[in-house]
């Protein structure tokens, strides 16, 4: 009795991605998840009038036309551009790291001056150094921008956000913040950025418009009866829990999050301001109403909604969020792709399956290229 063509466990943007290009080919698919909406991370609650992303602040943002076209052909997006402030001991500090940075922090006003202050910053770790490639976070950081914003913009909020000191985690996780002697706040380099138009439900609901799914369903509960339902299964759940943890449990970093609601029109003046020093105990502060409304529109809503995150070690129950990339889970995890290699009739993808940290855009390029491969067989 196999009614579909595929099965697609979780409606996140890989599954959704991967369902719409399925039926624009002419399949059937049945698409599930296990928790009570769609979405996936995406996922948006409305409070108050105001879409709150439920599962951590998300921003698109891409260098691919091809990705931006497809979300765009579905909904537009707004010109939302993250420019995230820092917030160190009541200072305040533009990021990424830019002119304005370096003329709050030092004074300096022109890229000259501010090359300058950051090499002579720079001197102290190359003389450490000796010319030998940085081993660790800390290294990396105090060679790109010196050890004044390392210790009042890196240091506290990486060993809240990680979970362990800065000496301990991989130098790659730094060179991804942007370094620039021009006045921009803009975080990301991609040249296109926003929010849909409407929030990430109306995203999803687009990819997934005229497909069957099934919310509150758990593949593992109905696993035999959903298996024989279809004639292959696109799997985007952990793939440790697929072959029942038989080599061990894959490991997570995950974010707890304090959401209120509050009595005033505009609480902190920008979607996110990061808390950079070790003490705070939240690493960000997210005020949702920035992500979708500007100017004059942001007192329009009497009220607003804040989110407190709070990083943390994952344990069973809670959501997994990033991968650890260390030695023993990238071990484990490739015992697990070894098997999934195998399967002849289910595929795996998405961030929990290949357990690894996509961005919306690649999770979308990666869903579209193993839908091009599968659909052209
Ligand atoms: P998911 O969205 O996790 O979807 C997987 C789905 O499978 C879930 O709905 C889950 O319930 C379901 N599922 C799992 N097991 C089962 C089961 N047994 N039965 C049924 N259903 C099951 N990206 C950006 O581009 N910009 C950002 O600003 C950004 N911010 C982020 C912030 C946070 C805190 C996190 C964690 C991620 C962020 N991302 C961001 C990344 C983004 O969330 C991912 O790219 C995207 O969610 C990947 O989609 P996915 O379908 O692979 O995974
Ligand atoms: N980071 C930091 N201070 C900040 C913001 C980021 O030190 O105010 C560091 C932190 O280690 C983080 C890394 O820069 O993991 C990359 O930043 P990004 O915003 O890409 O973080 P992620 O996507 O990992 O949350």
């Amino acid at each position: 009795m196999q009614v579909y063509d595929y099965l697609i466990v979780g409606s996140g943007l890989f599954g959704a991605t991967f369902a719409y290009h399925a039926k624009e080919a002419g399949k059937s698919c049945l698409v599930i998840d296990k928790r009570p909406h769609l979405g996936g991370n995406l996922y948006c609650d409305s409070v108050e009038g105001i879409h709150v992303h439920q599962y951590g602040a998300h921003i698109f943002h891409t260098a691919n036309k091809e990705v931006w076209d497809f979300v765009n052909s579905l909904v537009p997006f707004n010109r939302y551009t993250n420019c995230p402030v820092a917030n160190y001991k009541g200072e305040l500090y533009n990021l990424p790291f830019n002119m304005n940075t370096f003329y709050q922090m030092w004074g300096v006003r022109t890229p000259e001056e501010a090359m300058e202050k950051v090499e002579s910053q720079k001197l102290e770790v190359k003389s450490t150094l000796h010319g030998r490639e940085p081993q660790n976070l800390e290294e990396q950081a105090l060679l790109l921008v010196g050890k004044d914003i390392y210790e009042k913009l890196i240091k506290g909020y990486t060993e809240k956000q990680w979970g362990r000191p800065c000496t301990d985690l991989p130098a790659f996780i730094i060179r991804r913040l942007p370094l620039r002697f021009v006045f921009d706040n803009n975080y990301f380099n991609d040249p296109y950025q926003g929010i849909p138009i409407g929030g990430y439900n109306a995203l999803i609901e687009k990819l997934l418009e005229g497909i069957d799914t099934r919310t509150n369903c758990d593949f593992f509960a109905h696993r035999e009866e959903l298996t024989a339902m279809a004639k292959t299964i696109v799997y985007t759940g952990p793939i440790d829990q697929f072959y029942s943890y038989r080599f061990g449990k894959l490991q997570y970093r995950t974010v707890r999050f304090e959401t209120e609601i509050l009595d005033t029109p505009n609480y902190q003046g920008n979607a996110v301001i990061n808390y950079t020093d070790r003490e705070t105990p939240f690493t960000r502060i997210i005020e949702h109403k920035h992500f979708e409304s500007f100017g004059p529109a942001v007192y329009e809503n009497p009220k607003t909604v804040v989110s407190r995150e709070y990083s943390m070690e994952w344990q069973p129950g809670m959501e997994p969020y990033y991968p650890v990339n260390d030695e023993r889970n990238s071990a484990l995890y490739e015992q697990y792709k070894a098997l999934a290699q195998e399967e002849k009739n289910v595929l795996f993808g998405g961030r929990l399956a290949e357990y690894k940290y996509y961005d919306m855009a690649p999770t979308i390029e990666r869903a579209l290229r193993l839908a091009d491969k599968e659909l052209r067989d």
